[in-house]
């Protein structure tokens, strides 16, 4: 070919064109998984580090494409945010976790994350305690984690619709916490059940002074606002030993538990990992 202008654009704009035909082939695929009802949930323990028990289970999608295999919920929870799905692909996850919650031992919570696109229509309060009612789930079982990017837009707005989860009995969790648009103006605003400190600080701990400054200093502010205070992605024994030493209340990662089938919790919540 031509080393010319008009070349290099063909070549460019068949590979563009490439890459949003496959990008709506899946969003077909993802249309159709969730009408099928083919999202399914794996559940990650957290474990409370006073007794080393199972406190609570975090929901994570799950999808398995029939031909193109698993798929990343950081691909295709985007793709149901663009493209208007993720209303009805977060209701199913609810509906799945409250119901595969009720078989586990009755102090075991559940979490599920929260998509920012949901606080948009004002309905998200009304939708979840109607499916509470509809499973029989209790409120107080429930938790629902957001992150900071929700609290960007519309602020007030948003804040509402989290009090009014809570005045409900919901827990409500600040996930990835310490990233993107943190804010300590939340905390004068909100008041979370637990922070979730993101697990890139709690990789850091054992080799940056900085990483265990930042740590130290949410268990702190944890401690004084009386929050509960989760480091995700505790990878090595020696992560564990140091995040309970610095006074986090409850730790979540794989080398306590990967995320696992709705079975599992109930039976790893009858063992005890210390
Ligand atoms: P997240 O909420 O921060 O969830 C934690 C992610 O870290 C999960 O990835 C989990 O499998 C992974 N993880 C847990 N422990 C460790 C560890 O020790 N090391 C490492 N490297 N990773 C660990 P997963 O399941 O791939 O989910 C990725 C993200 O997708 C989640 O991040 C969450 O933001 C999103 N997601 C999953 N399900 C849902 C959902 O139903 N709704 C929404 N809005 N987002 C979801
Ligand atoms: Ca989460
Ligand atoms: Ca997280
Ligand atoms: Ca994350």
């Amino acid at each position: 070919a031509k080393a010319d202008g008009r070349g290099t654009y063909c070549v460019f704009d068949s590979r563009m064109d490439a890459v949003l035909k496959d990008q709506r082939e899946l969003e077909t695929e993802l249309r159709e998984a969730i009408a099928n009802g083919e999202i399914s949930l794996e559940f990650q323990p957290v474990y409370s580090v006073e007794d080393w028990s199972i406190v609570s289970a975090e929901a994570l999608a799950r999808w398995n494409h029939p031909t193109r295999g698993p798929i990343s919920p950081e691909t295709f929870i985007p793709l149901a945010e663009e493209c208007g799905l993720i209303g009805e692909l977060e209701a199913q996850v609810l509906q799945q976790a409250c119901e595969a919650a009720l078989q586990w031992p009755s102090h075991i919570c559940v979490a599920v994350n929260l998509s920012p696109l949901q606080f948009h229509s004002g309905s998200l309060p009304s939708r979840v305690i109607d499916t509470l009612e509809s499973t029989g789930f209790p409120p107080e079982r429930l938790q629902m984690e957001v992150t900071e990017s929700l609290l960007i837009q519309d602020v007030d707005r948003t804040f509402e619709q989290l009090e009014a989860l809570r005045a409900h009995g919901i827990q409500v969790l600040l996930d990835d916490f310490g990233v993107g648009y943190s804010s300590l103006s939340y905390f004068q605003r909100f008041t979370f059940d637990r922070v979730k400190i993101d697990r890139s600080f709690v990789n850091e701990i054992d080799r940056s002074h900085t990483a265990k400054a930042i740590v130290e200093a949410i268990v702190r502010l944890g401690r004084k606002l009386q929050m509960g205070v989760v480091a995700e992605g505790v990878e090595t024994e020696e992560q564990m030993h140091v995040l309970s030493a610095m006074g986090c209340t409850h730790l979540q990662g794989y080398f306590l538990s990967r995320p696992v089938n709705s079975k599992l919790v109930s039976r790893a919540s009858l063992q005890n990992v210390a």
